[in-house]
This record gives structure tokens, sequence and C-alpha cells, in this order.
């Protein structure tokens, strides 16, 4: 039973070293992000309420994003762990996501806390092109990561629950650091 929650700057890396360990550990990786994505491509209405947040590098609005994650832990294939990355992405949804998990009596194992420097991030999305990736939406995305996401650090040492590894090594030393974390 594995269930993490990645917490981590826009390009640390989140996405990518989530889906590896969700692929080793057999648990769905469940990405707000990639969710979002999906919606704008099928142009549902949850696609075009987020698409302008989204393009303009801001968090889109709690109540689009509370429920979605509600529904998704409830998915049968959530029951034997997750791996959460980009949600809680503030305090309103962290409070939501511990109370969530108290009623459905799933406790999180670890919060894994991906620390990188912010000029290897920019450096990070310019190369990495996505349609948000512009620099001007990069720099908004750090502004809103340190003023929105960052406090989750202290949410969730104050919990005891925070793992910070370091993000700016290659992606397998990060690796093989997660699985060190997740073996205990
Ligand atoms: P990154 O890790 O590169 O910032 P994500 O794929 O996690 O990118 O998210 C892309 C965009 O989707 C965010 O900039 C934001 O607009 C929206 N988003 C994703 N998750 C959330 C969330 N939990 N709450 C609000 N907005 C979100």
């Amino acid at each position: 039973m594995t269930r993490l929650i990645f917490l981590g700057p826009p390009g640390a890396g989140k996405g990518t070293q989530a889906k590896m360990l969700s692929e080793d550990c057999g648990v769905p990786h469940i990405s707000t992000g990639d969710i979002l994505r999906a919606a704008v491509a099928e142009g549902s209405e949850l696609g075009k309420k987020a698409e302008n947040y989204m393009s303009a590098g801001e968090l889109v609005p709690d109540e689009l994003i509370l429920d979605l994650i509600r529904e998704r832990l409830h998915q049968p294939d959530a029951q034997a762990g997750w791996i959460l990355d980009g949600f809680p992405r503030n305090v309103p949804q962290a409070e939501f996501l511990s109370k969530l998990l108290e009623q459905i009596s799933q406790p999180v194992d670890f919060v894994i806390n991906l620390d990188v420097a912010d000029e290897v991030i920019v450096a990070r999305l310019l190369n990495r092109g996505r349609q948000d990736d512009e620099e001007s939406v990069i720099r908004n995305r750090l502004e809103v990561y340190r003023a929105q996401t960052e406090p989750l650090i202290e949410f969730y040492r104050s919990r005891q629950q925070l793992v910070s590894v370091d993000g700016s090594q290659t992606l397998e030393t990060v690796r093989a650091s997660l699985q060190q974390v997740i073996s205990g």
C-alpha cells in the first residue's frame, strides 16, 4: 500500500518521478494538471472553465478541483493506494484532503517535497516547451507556487509527514532516493 503526495515547484520533476514511482508501486498516478489538460483538450465543461486560469499560470478555483479529487479517490483503482501530483496546491486544498482521507480511512504515508533552485526550474521549463511554458507564464507559476503552495511544506512538516528530496540531482539519482524513502 503506497499513498504519497508530491510537492515541489513547477519543473521540479514531480510528474516524471510520480509517474515512474506509480508504475513501480502499481498504484495510480493522479495528476490534477494531467486531468485538467485532458479536460481542456476534450473541450468539456471543466476544461472550458479551467483553460484561462491555466494559460495564465494561475490556480484554477478550488471548487473545480475538490469534487474531482473526491471522486477520483473513490474509484476502485485508488483503493490500493495512489500518488498525488499537483494536489494539494494551497492550504484550503490540503485541509480538504486531510479531512477526506480521514473520512475514507486512508492515511498518507509521506509527503515528498522535491526541492529545486529557481534557476534550474526556469531552465528546465523553458526546455520542456509545453503550452503554458512561456517565460512570463513560468514566472507567474513560480510566484503562485511561492505564495500558495510553498506554505504546505510547513503544513506537512508540522504534521511530521514531510520528507525532502533534492530534485536538482539527475533523474536516476532522484528516483533512487525516492525508492529509498518509500522502502523505509
Ligand atoms: P506544473 O507542475 O508544471 O506547475 P501541473 O501540470 O501540475 O504543472 O499544473 C498545470 C496547471 O494546472 C497549473 O498551473 C494550474 O493552473 C492547474 N492546476 C493543476 N493542479 C491544480 C490544483 N490542485 N489546483 C488549482 N489549479 C491546478
